[in-house]
């Protein structure tokens, strides 16, 4: 997560500064009083079965071989379930249904906090510009990943029985 360099109150370079033991960047404006908390933001993501099968989607930004379950950042005023079918669709083309909360996850090295659901859709995939490619997984050849979204595919495959 890139930290910001400047006050988005007065523009002025932000300063470290130790608070109860935490290394923060504040305003050196003592007036403005902003401090830049790195609070972690929401991120929904979907496992999605589709056919029977689990699809994982390779953003285009991301190197080859890498895929990852649909993820996206929430509108103003959106529920997490509002969003996460939103992001199905957009990026998918896909109508969803949810089918269960698989859980919440810290993602530090992004500084997110993971709210991944299990998603059922039906129909034909169009995937927009934001994915290079998509890939439909047999559940028992899934193999989850040791960060992020992969925690939670791992619990999903614990859940149905599969061994991991
Ligand atoms: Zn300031």
């Amino acid at each position: 997560m890139k930290e910001p360099k400047y006050c988005p109150h007065c523009g002025r370079e932000l300063v470290e500064r130790d608070i109860d033991g935490r290394r923060r960047l504040t305003c050196p404006e003592s007036e403005d009083n902003y401090t830049n908390w790195e609070n972690p933001l929401p991120v929904v993501a979907a496992l999605i079965e589709h056919e029977g099968r689990v699809i994982l989607a390779r953003n285009r930004e991301w190197p080859e071989k890498v895929f990852g379950l649909v993820t996206g950042f929430l509108e103003k005023g959106e529920s997490p379930e509002e969003g996460v079918l939103r992001e199905v669709h957009e990026e998918l083309g896909l109508h969803g249904t949810i089918r269960s909360l698989i859980g919440l996850y810290s993602y530090p090295q992004m500084n997110q906090l993971l709210i991944v659901y299990e998603i059922a859709a039906a129909g034909a995939i169009s995937i927009s510009d934001e994915l290079a490619e998509v890939r439909h997984v047999d559940p028992m050849r899934l193999r989850p990943w040791s960060f992020g979204t992969g925690l939670a595919v791992r619990d999903w495959l614990i859940r149905r029985g599969i061994a991991v």
